[in-house]
């Protein structure tokens, strides 16, 4: 078995399937915090070969929580969801990498945690759709609206990792 990679194999890794450099926007919710998930969470963004570019705990007030869930504002569940989500703090990321907004969605699997499949965030750690563990972006405007409110340009960090060649060339 020769070791030598085919240069046919090394185009076809770097092909189209890798995916655009993107950035999407994470939040740990307070569920998550209490039950001491936050490193199992965060740990399968990591290793999947995401970059952490921005990350604190946010205590988020009525308000801020409003304005993030604002699409939902005519919800039967936003006033809960709300009060819920201003009940303690969050961790709130900016994770990047080849198509990590939608590979985000589904390493976090579906809404409801009933219907998520084992292997997913959601599927492994929850069982109730308001206490799902974690939110994550649904689509690029989302992404760039809901970083954009979260965190200040400042607090996102363009750092190089050594190791990047072993993961995504
Ligand atoms: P996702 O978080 O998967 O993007 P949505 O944007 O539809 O889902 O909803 C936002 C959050 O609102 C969900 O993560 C969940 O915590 C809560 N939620 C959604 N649907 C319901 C529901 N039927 N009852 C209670 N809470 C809900």
């Amino acid at each position: 078995v020769s070791l030598i990679k085919p240069a046919h194999a090394e185009a076809s890794l770097a092909g189209e399937e890798g995916g655009v450099t993107e950035r999407t926007f994470m939040a740990i919710k307070y569920d998550a915090v209490q039950r001491g998930l936050i490193s199992e969470i965060m740990g399968r963004m990591e290793k999947k070969g995401y970059k952490l570019v921005a990350l604190k705990m946010v205590w988020p007030t009525e308000e801020f929580a409003g304005k993030h869930y604002h699409d939902l504002k005519e919800r039967p569940f936003f006033g809960n969801l709300v009060k819920f989500m201003s009940s303690g703090p969050a961790v709130a990321m900016v994770w990047e990498g080849p198509g990590v907004i939608k590979m985000a969605r589904t390493i976090i699997g579906a809404t409801d945690p009933l219907k998520s499949n084992p292997g997913t965030i959601r599927g492994d750690l929850a069982t109730s759709v308001g206490r799902n563990v974690i939110h994550g972006s649904d689509a690029y405007s989302t992404a760039e609206e809901e970083i954009a409110l979260w965190f200040s340009p400042s607090e996102i960090h363009a750092w190089n990792r050594t190791n990047e060649d072993w993961i995504s060339s």
